[in-house]
């Protein structure tokens, strides 16, 4: 119908609160991507495509596709996605693109996928990547919310990825699961970048804080988490990287809104 995009069927939707839901869908035959990734996913509207970049929840050696969507309640799509039910077709670009992915990170020991919201979608596809833990000692996600019940994939992350019968080898030694929220009583309380500042993050995981040397960490987040994390890794001398060139941090919005301030370039006098 629209040559950049497939029609794909919808073949289970999970609400997980009245913000939060997750689609899955048929897969195109022959569909590439990276664990890291997203492509542009939506529904015809007006005989136009209204499509959102989405990022992959599902692993690239899945059957099926599967993305963890906020509702915007006057969103443009997902005030209408939201409403999809089983059988219903979205439609899926057939260009996945993104520079997150564990190929543009130095080697390293420890792997640090931090995430708010559904900044926390990009993550399950590298968490269920078996070369994620080929490449690393340990992997560590933190999910921050502002409520509990917006920690979704919390039973997954915690039980089901560790027991599952394929993947559960690797992961269960490896992943360790961090969730924290900001507005509520809850076992991790506050903003990530206020858990690293303070050293608690490293005292509840008994480790020591992070180095460059050998940390290795991705974001998907906000603006503001994502300014906010980055100042304070390239102030302990972290470099990004993109896909031209590996780095020890790598970052990804997790929806476009106030730009991320722009990093000054070494070869540029500040005056
Ligand atoms: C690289 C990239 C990957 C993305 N991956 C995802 C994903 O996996 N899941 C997902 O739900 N969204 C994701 N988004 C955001 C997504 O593209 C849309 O913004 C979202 O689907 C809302 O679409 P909309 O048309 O309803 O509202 P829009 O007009 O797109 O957004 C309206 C406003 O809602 C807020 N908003 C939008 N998306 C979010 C969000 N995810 N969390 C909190 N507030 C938000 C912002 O303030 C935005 O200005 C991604 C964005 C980018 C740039």
């Amino acid at each position: 119908m629209f040559p950049a995009y497939t029609e794909e069927e919808v073949l289970s939707v999970h609400h997980w609160t009245d913000r939060l839901f997750t689609l899955r869908t048929t897969r195109p035959a022959g569909y590439r991507f990276a664990n890291g990734q997203f492509c542009m996913m939506g529904l015809p509207v007006d005989g136009k495509p209204l499509v959102r970049a989405y990022s992959f929840a599902s692993a690239n050696h899945e059957e099926t596709l599967e993305f963890f969507s906020i509702k915007v309640p006057d969103g443009p799509l997902t005030s209408r996605l939201q409403h999809v039910k089983v059988g219903d077709k979205v439609l899926v670009g057939k260009r996945p693109t993104g520079t997150l992915t564990i190929g543009n990170l130095r080697p390293g020991r420890t792997l640090w996928l931090l995430a708010t919201g559904t900044g926390l979608a990009p993550f399950l596809s590298v968490v269920k990547d078996p070369e994620t833990y080929e490449r690393f000692e340990q992997v560590i996600l933190t999910h921050t919310c502002r409520h509990t019940e917006d920690l979704a994939y919390s039973e997954f992350l915690k039980s089901e990825l560790p027991a599952d019968e394929l993947l559960g080898e690797l992961v269960a030694p490896k992943l360790v699961y961090y969730p924290s929220v900001t507005r509520e009583p809850f076992e991790h309380e506050g903003r990530i970048t206020t858990l690293i500042e303070t050293g608690r993050i490293f005292k509840d995981l008994g480790r020591e804080p992070l180095d460059p040397k050998h940390d290795r960490l991705m974001l998907c987040g906000s603006s503001q988490m994502l300014a906010d994390t980055a100042d304070l890794l390239e102030a302990q001398g972290f470099e990004e990287g993109n896909s031209g060139e590996q780095g020890d941090y790598l970052v990804e919005k997790a929806f476009a809104g106030e730009k991320r301030p722009a990093k000054p370039r070494p070869d540029t006098a500040v005056v």
